[in-house]
């Protein structure tokens, strides 16, 4: 079973995407941005360092995202990963390389900027399990307003999840982050998928990716 790498602008489901994965294939889940934000749930050192940092929409810096990465490929143990969130930077693909064997592929999720902004400005997400709703798109609201369907809790708007965030973690992300893009498909291990689909598409899509990739 090879790696997955998630590649993909802020909104391109990348998230939703890793646990369906996650639950109908048992990968382990290594999301960078969920790693901080527990710490920030926590009050650690690092949490409060990397607060501010999160909510105006900018990026932590590349040792300590090494760093969290390294020790969180200790605690997996060899098992079957999909990586959501990191690299975003070429310094973390470059670090990624000498942690990685070469068993796995980088997917990345294509978005235009307008569809993104709409999918961030109306994000809710449940923290106790994970699901993501938008108040803007009816197919994607929850039932009871506020409350997640699938386990009850009440639903929350990330602190990051506003306009003027999203134009900064945008811009960081076509600045900092595309270049990577041509790192891994000069490596030949990326394949494409449209983000600005509907969730069930883009899950298809991957599993498509997945399935060519493996029996290659
Ligand atoms: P995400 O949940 O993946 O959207 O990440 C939320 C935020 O966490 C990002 O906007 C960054 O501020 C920070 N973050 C997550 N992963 C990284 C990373 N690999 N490098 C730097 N900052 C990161």
């Amino acid at each position: 079973m090879k790696n997955i790498i998630f590649i993909a602008p802020p909104a391109a489901g990348k998230g939703t995407q890793s646990k369906l994965l996650v639950s109908n294939i048992g990968y382990e889940h290594i999301s960078t941005g969920d790693i901080l934000r527990e710490e920030i749930a926590l009050g650690s050192d690092l949490g409060v360092l990397a607060k501010s940092i999160i909510d105006d929409g900018n990026l932590v810096p590349d040792d300590i995202m090494i760093d969290i990465i390294k020790k969180k490929f200790d605690s997996i143990k060899g098992k079957p990963f999909i990586l959501d969130g990191f690299p975003r930077t070429i310094n973390q693909a470059y670090a990624l390389s000498n942690i990685l064997d070469d068993n796995f592929i980088t997917v990345y999720m294509y978005l235009d900027k307008e569809v993104a902004k709409k999918r961030i400005v109306g994000r809710l997400s449940c923290l106790t399990c994970g699901k993501s709703y938008n108040e803007f798109d009816e197919k994607l609201m929850p039932k009871v307003n506020g409350i997640c369907d699938v386990c009850g809790s009440s639903l929350v708007k990330r602190a990051d999840d506003n306009e003027a965030s999203f134009e900064v973690r945008y811009n960081s992300y076509i600045e900092k982050t595309e270049p990577i893009i041509d790192y891994y498909d000069k490596m030949g291990v990326l394949v494409k998928i449209d983000a600005n689909n509907d969730r069930t598409n883009i899950y298809n899509s991957i599993i498509e990716c997945i399935n060519r990739q493996e029996v290659r």
